[in-house]
């Protein structure tokens, strides 16, 4: 079969052919039928040799749906033919964390050498990937593949983001949303499904600012120097409840310091490389929380295909063969994916 494999640290995905994998005891094989692209795998690709956590030749790919196609022995509760869609931080499965659904915060995957597909074990953008248990897939109950694809990563994450701060979004407040890429544009319709806030949108591209209004952002602002003024002058001089940065990096950081509102939330989802000072004189106002969120539980990926197949989220997506899959990487390291960019091996 034909797989999108990480080989060599500092050079191109590649396509290369691989044999089907065979589902072992208690696992369940599965037929991609969509797999989507996250900026995350452009960062672990640049990763240097000597911090690459993975086994290499790695095959990529985080975010995947698929049909059922064999069961290892003992796999119970999916049968062949289910359409599913693949939760992928998984834990050990045992312990209490697991046992809430939180399976990204497992304390024991790592030290038991658990790894995400696509993030260490075998990838979606192949023809065919293992999943290590049923637990991990979610049935799409009719939702199209391609749409469904994104919102195990694009979808999950701000879903999860956002709900540690459903309280703060009351009515009249303001979110910003720093960088409407994949999970950015998702995270502007699930804060204008899930909460009564204004949203702000910030990014440095036209197209996704246009992509940010019509997804449904009250505002759309250019990031540069000028973004927090202009987001304090929308709000009053208060600022906004929530800062939401799907960028990560230092010049967002700092814009997302001087833009929220004392007692607000700065949510660092972007992996770009920033940090945040929190401590009196470190910038901040007062009572503001600082968070960094990593993917999300079991039950919130139930949720958000649950609100995707209401009608509520959408994926905007840009589709790809697998054997165009390293273009598609290239369009997202330039910044020209709209959207998401998703490969139907
Ligand atoms: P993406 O490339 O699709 O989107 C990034 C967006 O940010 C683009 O629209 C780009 O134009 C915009 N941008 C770039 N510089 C900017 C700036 N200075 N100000 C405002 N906008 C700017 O990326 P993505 O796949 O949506 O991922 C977003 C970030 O989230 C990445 O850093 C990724 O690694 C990270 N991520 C984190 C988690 C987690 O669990 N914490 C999960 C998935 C992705
Ligand atoms: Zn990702």
């Amino acid at each position: 079969m034909k797989a999108i494999q990480y080989r060599t640290i500092g050079s191109p995905p590649e396509v290369v052919e691989v044999p089907v994998p065979e589902p072992g005891p208690g696992q369940v094989l599965l037929k991609v039928t969509a797999a989507g692209l996250c900026h995350s795998d452009l960062a672990v690709m640049s990763w240097p040799e000597e911090q690459f956590p993975y086994p290499l030749p790695m095959t990529l790919g985080h975010e995947g749906v698929g049909t059922v196609a064999a069961l290892g022995s003992g796999a119970t509760g999916v049968a062949e033919g289910d359409e599913v869609a693949v939760y992928g931080p998984w834990g050990c499965g045992r312990c209490r964390t697991c046992a809430e659904g939180r399976e990204n915060c497992c304390p024991h995957a790592a030290g038991l050498g658990i790894m995400p597909p696509g993030l260490g074990s075998p990838g979606a953008l192949a023809e065919y990937m293992v999943v290590d248990s049923p637990r991990h897939l979610v049935p799409l109950n009719g939702l199209d593949p391609v749409q469904a694809a994104p919102l195990t990563d694009a979808g999950l994450t701000p879903y999860h983001a956002i709900r540690a701060s459903l309280p703060k979004l009351v009515p009249g407040s303001t979110a910003v949303v720093i960088g409407v890429g994949g999970l950015g544009h998702i995270a502007v319709q699930l804060l204008r499904a899930l909460t009564p806030a204004r949203v702000v949108a910030l990014d440095v591209s036209k197209e996704k600012l246009e992509l940010a209004l019509t997804v449904g952002a009250h505002e759309a602002l250019v990031s540069d120097g000028e973004a927090a003024a202009r987001v304090r002058e929308l709000t009053g001089g208060v600022g906004a409840e929530v800062v939401l940065d799907f960028v990560g990096a230092g010049a967002t950081l700092a814009v997302a310091a001087a833009s929220v509102a004392t007692a607000g939330d700065v949510t660092v989802v972007g992996i770009g490389g920033g940090t945040l000072a929190v401590g009196f004189g470190g910038g901040l106002p007062f009572e503001v929380s600082a968070s960094a969120p990593y993917w999300g539980s079991r039950s919130e990926l139930i949720d958000v295909v649950e609100l995707a197949r209401q009608g509520l989220v959408s994926s905007h997506v840009e589709t790809f063969s697998i054997e165009d899959a390293p273009l598609a990487y290239e369009r997202l390291h330039a910044g020209k994916i709209n959207g998401r960019a998703v490969v139907l091996p």
